[in-house]
């Protein structure tokens, strides 16, 4: 048993804190209270400090960069407090697999370095299970992993057949443990998908209880729309919605403050959210940057658009206008030196113009760069972050130890920098912390998660000054004064 005595017990539900001792047995709260003559293992002596429940990171690209496999800790995330992270977002899953290949993904991950061996979800989430991770994953069923499957590169309704096709599979994902449903259609493979089709699989996370979340199909010029959308589809579905990366884009800042109104004055009975981040920086697959008529079909066929002869001259043409000195090369496979610099830097070494320079970059790295792009309106992105509607999440994979590639500050302290922001937005700690902990818990149907009480799990943090001390999974000590101890007792989070 373990006691953690004498902290300011927060425990998640928006009530006030109280200094209590805390007796862990096994992986649950075995009692809250006062335990000065109980016979413990280990004592925390926590005066002083305050305990909350685990964070979760309700989106985050771990998956999708395969950083789960290549970086199991997720020792980013476990240092900030987060106990839990949910992957599958933006339409793309790691399963199921219908062709038994990862298409989907690749514009994130080189997926050649996983052995994939498996087809459906329940053998993907049972692969996750003998891994072995840092903390506790759940993941969504990505519509474009199953579409793309049924239809390949094509951009066409589905045929009644074909519907029929991805009802089945999304059910048996649902089945096998999904936590719900996400769509991606700002991307090129989700971009058409009709409001009937979306509507469709909003109704079937809304059968099994489960979430349906969406990167919407416009984030600047046409986010009014976007959101109208995706309200529409909560309300007519009764799904638990989510939208992923509600963040405004610089120089769109008014649209997005109506498209914020909506979503809080959404019809009454609409259970709908956003989750975002408290930075001003986007993290971009390159080929994200090609303009829209060049990014169709697969990356080999978006890399032979490019290298065509006569086709670059169109493609500069028609590139959107960007500034280069806002855009950083987070990673560059094969070019490892140019990583940390920006895209002004990398051009005047060559004596190239700005677009020159991003066609150079996409060219050499054959569309594999990774890059940030400052992009985000910072105050009008975390002022929505104060919204009753919002959630937190880093929006990124934990890439600590990743050789070459950028640090990334959301990766390492979208928490802690939250819980900053909000008290400068006069909030209580209490209430940041509900948003963090049991908000997230309650929106994903995650039980005896995201809160502290008797019975419930012992996921923990153990937080001074808003920084994690000591963070518990599971009833484990993984994190003990500020140091990650290397021990994986997360646990794969089925739907329930
Ligand atoms: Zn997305």
């Amino acid at each position: 048993m373990i006691l953690i005595k004498d902290s300011v017990v927060v425990d998640g539900t928006g009530k006030p804190g109280q200094k209590l001792d805390i007796l862990i047995k096994d992986d649950r709260i075995a009692a809250i209270g006062s335990f000065p003559n109980q016979k413990v293992d280990v004592v925390i002596d926590a005066l002083g400090l305050t305990t909350t429940p685990g964070f979760i990171d309700v989106n985050t690209d771990s998956d999708h960069y395969l950083s789960l496999f290549t970086n199991p800790a997720q020792q980013d995330f476990l240092l900030q407090g987060v106990t839990t992270i949910i992957g599958g977002h933006c339409g793309s899953s790691l399963a199921p697999l219908i062709k038994g290949t990862l298409e989907s993904i690749r514009k994130w991950g080189d997926t050649s370095q996983i052995n994939v061996n498996w087809n459906t979800m329940a053998e993907f989430l049972k692969v996750l299970d003998s891994l072995k991770l840092g903390l506790n994953f759940g993941t969504l069923v990505g519509h474009s992993t199953i579409r793309r499957s049924l239809i390949g590169e094509d951009n066409r309704d589905l045929s009644f057949k074909e519907l029929d096709v991805l009802r089945a599979v999304v059910r048996q994902a649902l089945e096998d443990g999904a936590l719900g449903i996400s769509t991606g259609l700002g991307y090129n493979h989700g971009r058409n998908t009709s409001y009937s089709e979306i509507k469709l699989i909003a109704e079937l996370a809304a059968a099994y209880n489960a979430v349906y979340a969406t990167h919407l199909r416009n984030e600047r010029e046409g986010v009014v729309d976007a959101v109208t959308e995706t309200i529409a589809v909560a309300h007519e579905t009764g799904a638990r919605t989510l939208i992923s990366h509600f963040r405004a884009i610089t120089g769109n800042g008014e649209e997005f403050e109506d498209a914020l109104r909506l979503i809080e004055n959404a019809p009454s009975g609409t259970n709908i959210h956003f989750d975002g981040y408290p930075f001003d920086y986007s993290i971009l697959p390159i080929y994200t940057l090609l303009p829209p008529w060049a990014q169709q079909g697969s990356m080999e066929t978006m890399m032979k658009t490019l290298t065509e002869a006569g086709s670059e001259g169109e493609i500069i043409r028609t590139l959107p206008v960007f500034r280069a000195q806002d855009i950083t090369i987070a990673s560059a496979p094969g070019f490892d030196y140019l990583v940390g610099k920006t895209l002004t830097d990398f051009g005047r070494s060559q004596e190239l113009t700005q677009k020159e320079s991003l066609i150079k970059l996409m060219k050499m790295t054959k569309l594999r760069a990774v890059l940030f792009k400052r992009n985000i309106d910072l105050s009008l992105t975390v002022k929505a972050l104060m919204s009753e509607r919002s959630l937190i999440a880093s929006n990124s994979p934990s890439l600590l130890g990743g050789k070459n590639v950028l640090e990334n500050e959301r990766a390492v302290k979208t928490f802690p920098t939250f819980l900053e922001r909000a008290k400068e937005f006069n909030k209580s700690f209490e209430w940041a912390i509900k948003k963090v902990t049991s908000d997230a818990a309650i929106l994903f149907n995650l039980q005896d998660r995201g809160i502290i009480k008797e019975g419930a799990i012992a996921d923990l943090v153990v937080l001074s000054d808003n920084k994690a001390v000591h963070v518990f999974v599971g009833g484990k000590i993984v994190v003990q004064d500020g140091i990650a101890k290397d021990l994986f007792n997360g646990k794969v989070l089925r739907r329930v």
